[in-house]
């Protein structure tokens, strides 16, 4: 009798569980408080507060192992509209200027196209996320390499990163082992998004909760500065290679591949140059001051 109350009570916890999960990373900014306690409760650095040690778990293991992957892999903040993102300070260079780019001198950086292989990512358009991703990164890799960073790619052709028949956990997870194995300095992850509205278009640039907005600033306002794309700001999230990485981290959603203009404009190479100038500049920027 009383195993079968206490079975009952946590069928229910598992249902919120399941439902705040699916929520949370569904509705960033409409329900922003829901986030941040979600976010929390599953950082994995995250102190387990006083009798919340089972709940932290569940959460943790719904997020991580079930939904986090799925949603990350194909939701991968495709629904961020609504209340307005932060928005970048003016940039004190106004744009133009040479940059001294020393700072990345020996700079570990692992860049994260993601997406690869058997899962293309969003698909719209005509175009696959997955190959957009990767030529913005390629090119991404030559500029911090050209100032000196040693760049670790997690894919370098169109394949997943975990071996064949991995499950998403496990693809997502290993992009972060590179990161972790090699002592990465910065993990940056380049996505493209989506939205079931077509007019909607712009870049954005994600990090995780608690730490990581300064370089996301830099690199969200490098990019408009380079593109002069729509400014959808940067925000907090909990994607999985956001919260299960322990250096700075970001990843950025160059533009929408559901609206047609933006779709045409990720698979142009100069306009994929262009983005992949505005993350180095922003990236430049934030090592120099931090
Ligand atoms: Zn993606």
């Amino acid at each position: 009798m009383y195993n079968k109350k206490r079975h009952k009570l946590l069928s229910w916890i598992l249902l919120l569980a399941v439902v705040l999960t699916i929520l949370a990373p569904l509705s960033v900014s409409q329900a922003a408080g829901v986030g941040d306690v979600l976010g929390a409760l599953t950082a994995p650095t995250a102190p387990s507060s006083d009798g919340g040690g089972i709940l932290n778990t569940l959460f943790s293991f719904l997020f991580d192992k079930i939904l986090g992957p799925i949603l990350n892999i194909f939701g991968g903040g495709s629904t961020t509209t609504g209340t307005p993102p932060v928005k970048l300070p003016p940039s004190p260079s106004g744009g133009g200027p040479v940059i001294d780019s020393g700072v990345l001198r020996g700079k570990v950086i692992v860049v994260d196209p993601g997406h690869g292989g058997s899962n293309p990512g969003a698909v719209s358009n005509g175009t696959h996320e997955s190959d957009n991703n990767l030529a913005v990164s390629l090119k991404l890799r030559e500029k911090l390499r050209q100032a000196g960073a040693k760049v670790v790619m997690t894919r370098e052709t169109d394949r997943t990163v975990a071996q064949a028949g991995s499950s998403l956990g496990q693809e997502l997870q290993a992009r972060v082992d590179i990161a972790e194995q090699n002592n990465a300095d910065m993990f940056v992850s380049i996505h493209s998004n989506s939205n079931p509205d077509p007019s909607i278009a712009g870049a954005m640039t994600f990090f995780p909760s608690g730490k990581s907005s300064k370089l996301a600033l830099e690199v969200q306002s490098g990019i408009v500065r380079e593109t002069a794309s729509v400014d959808k700001g940067t925000q907090p999230a909990t994607f999985y290679v956001l919260r299960n990485t322990t250096m700075p981290s970001i990843l950025v959603e160059m533009g929408f591949v559901t609206n047609a203009a933006e779709a045409a404009k990720l698979q142009n190479d100069a306009y994929r140059n262009r983005i992949a100038q505005g993350v180095f500049t922003g990236i430049v920027k934030y090592f120099q001051v931090n």
